[in-house]
């Protein structure tokens, strides 16, 4: 049975009060949760985030990471650095990254291959948007994402990360996949990534990203192939957070 993971990705939200209040207020309301949960917050406050976060069941994660190991990259985030501060994952290929940053597939498997190097868990986001739904291209798209790091890194390597299938239109626009939308998206990743390598489709947790909230969380995490979520808006607020891991097994 594989176990509920819920990540929450702080995106450009925080300061040093908030990573306090978020993370205490996370860490006081964990008893009875018995999901797994990690909270990625932006690169400055990583090292408070691994400080307050000692000790407990609760795991860092960042929010991008670079290709590159070091060198001449202005502004770029190795693993190797993510990994000194205490990061567990890190979330690559996330839909606002390759549309506003322009990061393409082969990018997105580079990143998720300079992670795995370094031990770091990739979280692989993938995720079609309104027009490609409405054009009936879903599973060609998230087919094309999951098989370019498959193609760098091979099938077995995705069972050192998570994949997180967020649909673009559901992201932080109040409107979540249904269910059966989501499970549909879920159970075609598992059955591509089977087609590879069973034993790695089976372990792998595939979590949902989009207008996740306190009260749609369990019926989604209900679902076979729905492993967890990655959260967004909801990730900003400890109660918030703590009513969809509360929904997790
Ligand atoms: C996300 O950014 O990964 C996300 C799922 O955001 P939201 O929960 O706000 O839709």
């Amino acid at each position: 049975m594989r176990k509920t993971l819920v990540a929450g990705n702080w995106k450009l939200n925080a300061s040093i009060q908030d990573t306090e209040k978020l993370i205490n207020g996370v860490l006081a309301g964990l008893d009875g949760v018995s999901a797994e949960v990690a909270v990625c917050p932006p690169f400055p406050y990583l090292a408070q985030a691994q400080q307050l976060l000692a000790g407990s069941s609760v795991r860092l994660g960042a929010q991008n990471v670079s290709d590159q190991e070091s060198g001449a990259y202005t502004g770029e985030v190795s693993a190797a650095m993510l990994k000194e501060f205490g990061c567990y994952y890190v979330i690559v290929g996330h839909s606002e990254r390759r549309s506003l940053y322009a990061e393409d597939d082969a990018f997105v498997a580079r990143k998720f291959a300079a992670a795995r190097q370094q031990g770091l868990a990739p979280i692989l986001c993938v995720g079609e948007t309104l027009e490609e739904r409405e054009q009936g291209v879903t599973e060609k798209v998230v087919a094309r994402q999951l098989d370019a790091v498959i193609e760098v890194e091979g099938a077995a390597a995705l069972a050192d990360g998570v994949i997180a299938y967020e649909p673009v239109w559901a992201i932080g626009t109040g409107m979540t996949a249904t269910r059966e939308q989501a499970q549909e998206v879920h159970a075609f990743i598992r059955q591509r990534i089977a087609g590879h390598d069973a034993a790695v489709a089976e372990k792998v947790q595939i979590l949902y990203g989009g207008s996740v909230k306190p009260d749609n969380a369990a019926e989604l995490f209900a679902e076979a192939d729905i492993d967890g979520g990655l959260i967004g808006g909801a990730s900003l607020k400890a109660e918030d957070f703590l009513g969809i891991c509360s929904a997790g097994r």
